[in-house]
């Protein structure tokens, strides 16, 4: 079968989507611990790497690796780990590259739990520079022999601040470091970052990959192509026989199985039947989320910000970088915390809940929730406001979210 076909034709035909061990259409839900072996020395084999198998699911699961190769195949990469949740494949992808005495460049405006693990990292000796904004310039003044990893956010979540992916990339190579992007809110629907120069991109699938709210899970994809100095890169330098492989082993036989980061087999089955439909989803849901930035941008004294909006600052990303789309957050200013409760409060179709990319529309007010331990320069940084709603659009009807959201905020007044 030829491969090169459309997104929703790759995700259900695609490689990964072979019929599996008895002829189910669908990868077995291998909800085991431990595997057995008629003879010990076929264990012995398995564990030497001698012969394929598995052994024990921490090290390695047959659902687990269902779901990595359909997601490696999405992104165009040379294998991917999954992890049992966003934060452990971002923590996995950083332990297998940083020792301590190394540094990290990442953007200000990340995910917060990312800052919180950048400060964790401080204790084992990895320092993180953080940039105002991540580009060419900023990876060009912060860099140095020391910089291991750029780290930055397809779209960051919530600020929507967009990753010039090719530049950010092309800087990082010129001073041979590789570049990791969190593509969870863009989605490898919108993009592909190993297609455009980035190294390693990592996912929170518990948000739109998995898509139904219903497990929490992480993966990272490795592009293959960055070539390591292994003199720099002490941390791969175990694996220097492997080349290009070197940082996928070392993730996997080293900090992702020692770590114990692995995904639970019934999360890795959830997550791979929720991605079949990724493809129509964020149409869907960025449909949406156009219509309703659009629609709450009438409104004089509600200040909205969407990629799709012209007075957007990374509006050109749109068509240069995400398809012709916006992505599934959009975050408004209400004037003040009262009136952003009063309408959360309000809605009828959005479910107050911290997470992102469900099905169903959901709202919070960041500050009092996901910010409330940051400092108010990072929550500034990270485009959360006293009075700033953060919407996660779900693929309800269109007009219902229009109608519910405009009668809230008109309510509010
Ligand atoms: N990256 C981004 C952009 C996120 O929004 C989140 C969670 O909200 C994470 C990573 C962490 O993912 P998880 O909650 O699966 O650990």
């Amino acid at each position: 079968m030829e491969y090169d076909c459309g997104f929703n034709t790759k995700m259900l035909h695609g490689k990964a989507a072979h019929r599996y061990g008895q002829g189910e259409i669908l990868p077995p839900v291998s909800q085991v611990t431990a595997f057995s072996y008629d003879s010990m020395e076929e264990l012995e084999k398995v564990f030497s790497h001698k012969a394929m198998g598995y052994a024990y699911t921490r090290i390695g699961n047959p659902t687990l690796s269902a779901f990595e190769q359909k997601i490696n195949e999405l992104e165009g990469g040379i294998g991917a780990v999954s992890c049992s949740s966003g934060m452990s494949a971002i923590s996995c992808a950083l332990l297998a590259l940083c020792e301590s005495g190394d540094e990290i460049i990442a953007g200000k405006g990340l995910y917060g739990g990312t800052i919180d693990l950048f400060h964790d990292l401080e204790k084992l000796g990895i320092h993180t520079h953080f940039a105002e904004v991540l580009n060419k310039e900023t990876i060009e003044s912060l860099v140095n022999e020391k910089t291991r990893a750029i780290f930055g956010e397809v779209i960051s979540n919530p600020s929507l601040n967009v990753l010039d992916i090719r530049e950010a990339s092309e800087a990082a190579h010129k001073a041979g470091v590789p570049l990791l992007v969190d593509s969870t809110t863009a989605t490898p629907y919108l993009v592909k970052p190993l297609s455009l120069g980035a190294d390693i991109v990592i996912h929170s699938t518990s948000k739109y990959i998995n898509g139904g709210g219903n497990s929490i899970g992480g993966i990272i994809v490795s592009g293959g192509s960055f070539s390591w100095d292994f003199e720099k890169f002490t941390a791969l330098s175990e694996f220097k026989k492997y080349g290009k492989m070197a940082f996928l082993l070392r993730l996997r036989s080293d900090i992702w199985e020692n770590i114990g980061g692995c995904m639970a087999p019934m999360n890795a089955f959830l997550s791979f039947i929720g991605s079949d439909t990724l493809g129509l989803r964020m149409e869907r849901i960025c449909e949406n989320a156009d219509a309703l930035a659009h629609a709450l941008d009438g409104e004089e004294d509600i200040e909205v910000n969407y990629l799709t909006l012209s007075s957007h600052p990374y509006h050109e990303y749109v068509e240069k970088q995400l398809k012709g789309f916006g992505g599934g957050i959009l975050t408004f200013r209400a004037g003040s915390k009262e009136r952003a409760f009063k309408i959360i409060d309000n809605l009828k179709f959005a479910l107050i809940a911290s997470n992102i990319g469900d099905l169903r529309t959901l709202v919070i007010h960041p500050a009092s929730t996901l910010y409330i331990h940051s400092g108010s320069k990072e929550t500034e940084a990270a485009g959360v406001f006293d009075d700033t709603v953060r919407v996660s659009v779900g693929i309800e009807d269109k007009e219902d979210l229009v109608a519910d959201f405009l009668n809230a905020v008109r309510e509010s007044r």
